[in-house]
C-alpha cells in the first residue's frame, strides 16, 4: 500500500512570520493518520519551518537545489546545505523552473542524484504543455521527462522518488485535468517505472497529480486508483484549505 502524500508548493510566497503563523494554524490539524503532509517553502522560511515541524509529523521541503555540493555558483543552494538545515524533501523540475530558469531533463536528473547524495527525497515534476497536449504528445513528453529524471538512479533509491504529474496548462489556471485523464497518464507513468525497475518498484512509487487541486476536487483525484496524492500551489497557501486538502486525502 502506498501512503498518500499531500505536498503544498508555496512557490515565491510567505515571509518568515507568515510561514510561522501558517504552521501554528495547521499543526495537529494537517496531521492525519495514514497521510503524509509536506510543505515545500521558500529557502528563507525553511529554518523556521524545520524548527516548527519538530515533534510533528509534517515534513518540510525546498523547491529547488543545485546539483553541485559547493562551488562558484552565486545565488545557488545545494543539497548539502538543505540537508544541513534538516529539510526532508525537495521539488525538482517544476514546470516553472523548466520554463523560466532553464531547467532541463539533464539538470533534473543531476538534481535527483544530488538529492539522494544528501538523503533528501525528490518530488520530481513532469507534465505536458497545452500545445503538447493538443498535439496528442502527452505520453511522449511524460516518457522523455520521466526516463531522463531516473537515469542512473538505482532501484533502492528510485522507490523513494515521488513523481508529480502536473500538466502545465492546469497549473494556476483553475483548469484542472479530469480525474480520469490524470489517472490515465499517471498509470502510464507507473508503466514507465515498471519498464525501468520492474513491478515491485512500480507498485510502490508514489505519483501525485498537480494542477489546480483544491479542497473541492481533491477527493475525486484521490479516488483514482493510481493517484497517490497531490502537489498543490494556490490552495496550499491558506491554512484552512490546506487542512481540508490533507483531510480530503
Ligand atoms: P496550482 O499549482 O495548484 O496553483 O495549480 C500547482 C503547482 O504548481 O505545483
Amino acid at each position: 500500500m502506498r501512503t498518500p502524500i499531500i505536498a503544498g508548493n508555496w512557490k515565491m510566497f510567505k515571509t518568515i512570520p507568515e510561514a510561522e503563523a501558517f504552521f501554528e494554524d495547521i499543526k495537529g490539524k494537517a496531521e492525519v493518520e495514514g497521510v503524509e503532509t509536506v510543505i515545500c517553502a521558500p529557502f528563507t522560511t525553511l529554518p523556521a519551518l524545520v524548527k516548527a515541524a519538530k515533534g510533528t509529523s509534517i515534513k518540510i521541503g525546498a523547491q529547488n537545489l543545485h546539483f553541485e555540493d559547493n562551488g562558484a555558483f552565486t545565488g545557488e543552494i545545494s543539497g548539502l546545505m538543505l540537508k544541513d538545515l534538516g529539510v526532508d524533501y525537495v521539488v525538482i523540475g517544476h514546470s516553472e523552473r523548466r520554463q523560466y530558469f532553464n531547467e532541463t531533463d539533464e539538470t533534473v536528473n543531476k538534481k535527483v542524484h544530488a538529492a539522494f547524495r544528501h538523503g533528501l527525497l525528490p518530488i520530481v515534476c513532469v507534465g505536458e504543455s497545452l500545445e503538447e497536449r493538443e498535439g496528442d504528445r502527452t505520453k511522449d513528453v511524460c516518457k522523455v521527462q520521466t526516463e531522463a529524471a531516473f537515469a542512473g538512479v538505482p532501484a533502492d533509491q528510485a522507490v523513494h522518488v515521488v513523481i508529480a504529474y502536473e500538466p502545465v496548462w492546469a497549473i494556476g489556471t483553475g483548469k484542472s485535468s479530469t480525474s480520469e485523464d490524470a489517472n490515465e497518464v499517471i498509470a502510464y507513468i507507473r508503466e514507465l517505472v515498471k519498464g525501468m525497475y520492474g513491478e515491485t518498484t512500480a507498485s510502490q512509487v508514489r505519483i501525485q497529480y498537480g494542477g489546480s487541486v483544491k479542497p473541492e476536487n481533491v477527493t475525486e483525484y484521490m479516488g483514482q486508483q493510481d493517484i497517490d496524492g497531490a502537489l498543490v500551489g494556490g490552495a496550499s497557501l491558506q491554512p484552512a484549505s490546506f487542512i481540508q486538502l490533507v483531510e480530503g486525502a
